[in-house]
């Protein structure tokens, strides 16, 4: 179950299959002619674009950008063999300068006219299944796709170390479905944690809550750590999104008792930062061990806590 969100999504050669799909439905297109039409106005081909483009495709040229050997696509510097077989700079040192198709000596030569064809192409964002239309010159995809909003989430459930990526949806089925997640509707919450034994601070406990509102996930973290010898607890709220949209929400969250009261007003982190990155920067709730078990009452052997809360989106 857990394999499925993760395969579509994975780096490396799945980009490059995608590619060559789509783009088998498109013509073949020879690249030196589009290279040779003059008038300084270079003309770019574009590659699995559907045949929507006015430019049709290159067939060859973009899988001999392909490494034979690692199957991702090259970047400067390409490296060639005295025989003329290409492979990726990760690769050259891999096989300890051994040509894997000739076995020659792989030497030092670099295939410029490949490097040079490239610049020509432009290719889909490797997140298109995923949203992403963009089409980008062959040297400005990578960049790209490091900080493309349609690239795949990390799970943000905490405690685990859990590989699975996907968008939204796929996250919030996930951590209902594998992480048990208690999911709730609105966006003002109530919520009691308990603690029998509240002196064991040194396995952090922990807990998540995701709320549905506005049409967006949050997720309500509850966590016991440490800062330095102190133990104390925190409360911070996670969007399921990109940090441009997590800004336009803001929450609080108040804590108290016996009288006291504890009251903070933030802005949910987006979950591209990790749970550890947002926890460590102490951008939530915190509240010191003792005057927890104050807020607690009773005989501080047990932690009940009560933290009300509200999100609400900016104007
Ligand atoms: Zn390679
Ligand atoms: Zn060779
Ligand atoms: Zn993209
Ligand atoms: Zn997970």
């Amino acid at each position: 179950m857990p394999l499925k969100f993760g395969i579509d999504m994975a780096p490396g050669g799945s980009t490059c299959k995608e590619v060559r799909e789509t783009h088998s439905t498109v013509a073949d297109y020879d690249i030196s002619l589009a290279k040779s039409e003059n008038n300084g106005a270079q003309t770019k081909s574009v590659v699995g674009s559907g045949g929507k483009c006015g430019v049709h495709s290159d067939n060859g040229v973009h899988e001999l950008l392909e490494c034979p050997v690692c199957s991702d696509l090259m970047y400067p510097p390409i490296h060639q063999c005295p025989n003329g077989h290409t492979l990726c700079s990760n690769c050259k040192i891999r096989v300890r300068n051994c040509c894997p198709t000739c076995r020659y000596d792989l030497g030092n030569i670099r295939c410029l006219a490949l490097e040079k064809v490239a610049e020509s192409l432009e290719l889909p964002c490797r997140y298109q299944s995923l949203g992403c239309h963009d089409i980008f010159p062959y040297y400005g995809k990578l960049k790209h796709e490091q900080h493309c909003h349609f690239r795949p989430h990390s799970c943000p459930y905490a405690g685990s170390e859990c590989s699975i990526t996907g968008d939204i949806p796929t996250l919030v089925a996930h951590l209902k479905d594998d992480h048990k997640v208690d999911m709730h509707d609105g966006c003002t919450f109530n919520h009691r944690y308990v603690k029998s034994n509240p002196h064991e601070v040194e396995n952090a406990t922990w807990m998540l809550t995701v709320f549905n509102c506005f049409g967006r996930q949050f997720c309500l973290h509850f966590e016991a750590f440490q800062i330095g010898v102190a133990p104390v607890y925190m409360a911070f709220l996670r969007f399921m999104g990109d940090d441009n949209e997590a800004k336009k929400f803001s929450y609080t969250l108040e804590v108290g008792g016996n009288g006291r009261k504890l009251i903070w007003q933030g802005i949910p982190r987006s979950i591209r930062d990790s749970h550890r990155k947002v926890r460590d920067s102490q951008d939530g709730l915190i509240i010191q061990r003792n005057l927890a078990l104050y807020f607690s009452g009773g005989d501080r052997q047990e932690l009940k806590l009560r933290i009300t809360g509200r999100i609400w989106k900016e104007e």
